[in-house]
């Protein structure tokens, strides 16, 4: 590794001032101030990304930026110890931290962003960034490519998927014991609210069609205890799956990022 170390806020700025003219790709974890359920914490979205971006950076010559710990939760609002930023805050933040960045002389920006309510603004920052800079910004979302790589791990995925559920309460098993309150934990089911059939926070079945419509509901409307799935049978051995897959997939796609950007004329102007 061509640095002292990946987490670029322990170098000095002569220090990135010299990573940076190695053009690495930068990796800014992104998170929220969420409840995640009776039994895990509120800073569960940020433990995770921080965990993903420090576990791939070694290998993948990356450099990871001090991370973005607040964002867009108004789903979650009612809850105590979510602290949520309404998107314009929020695309205003990490278009000024892109901003900052490209000062400093990068270009190669990844997000590891875990949380679902900033995707639409990870989107809109990355959109603003190619407009002025022609930059091809990257994102990765550990929570939902979880949700995605571990179905064989699981007998019975409806119920035990969710928010609170699996497979975050075993993630969280493996990389964050000492932080997971087994006794607090409870399952949770989504239940409908003034006859809708609800599949989502803001999913709902339509009678005698095959796809689901589209409203937006306040989480505790529909799962009081803020968990919607069932995290009883999780364990470390599985959360050690996660984790394999995870950072297996971000690996490779940091690699692939690399690859293709590298001498792009955007990447090296
Ligand atoms: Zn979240």
């Amino acid at each position: 590794m061509a640095f002292r170390t990946h987490e670029l806020g322990r170098l000095s700025f002569k220090e990135v001032e010299m990573a940076a003219k190695e053009n690495p790709v930068l990796l800014i974890p992104l998170g929220t101030v969420e409840q995640h359920g009776p039994h895990l914490p509120v800073n569960s979205d940020n433990m995770v990304a921080g965990f993903v971006a420090n576990a791939i950076a070694p290998e993948t010559g990356a450099l990871v930026a001090p991370a973005v710990n607040y964002g867009c939760s108004d789903v979650f609002r009612n809850f105590a110890g979510t602290i949520s930023l309404s998107h314009d805050t929020l695309a205003q933040l990490l278009e000024e931290i892109c901003e900052g960045y490209v000062k400093s002389g990068f270009r190669r920006i990844v997000f590891v962003n875990n949380h679902g309510g900033n995707e639409i603004v990870v989107e809109r920052t990355a959109r603003t960034m190619k407009a002025r800079h022609g930059m091809l910004i990257g994102s990765i979302y550990p929570w939902a490519l979880g949700y995605a790589l571990m179905k064989d791990q699981y007998a019975d995925v409806p119920r035990q998927y969710g928010h609170g559920g699996e497979p975050e309460t075993s993630a969280m098993l493996a990389m964050f014991p000492e932080d997971v309150v087994l006794d607090l934990r409870e399952t949770g089911v989504l239940s409908g609210v003034d006859g809708w059939a609800v599949e989502g926070y803001s999913k709902v079945s339509i009678p005698g069609q095959p796809v689901p419509g589209t409203v937006y509901f306040d989480s505790d409307e529909l799962a009081a205890n803020g968990v919607t799935g069932d995290g009883t049978e999780a364990s470390e051995a599985v959360g050690q799956v996660w984790i394999d897959r995870i950072t297996g997939f971000a690996s490779d796609f940091v690699r692939e990022y690399d690859a293709r950007t590298r001498e792009a004329d955007w990447a090296t102007a």
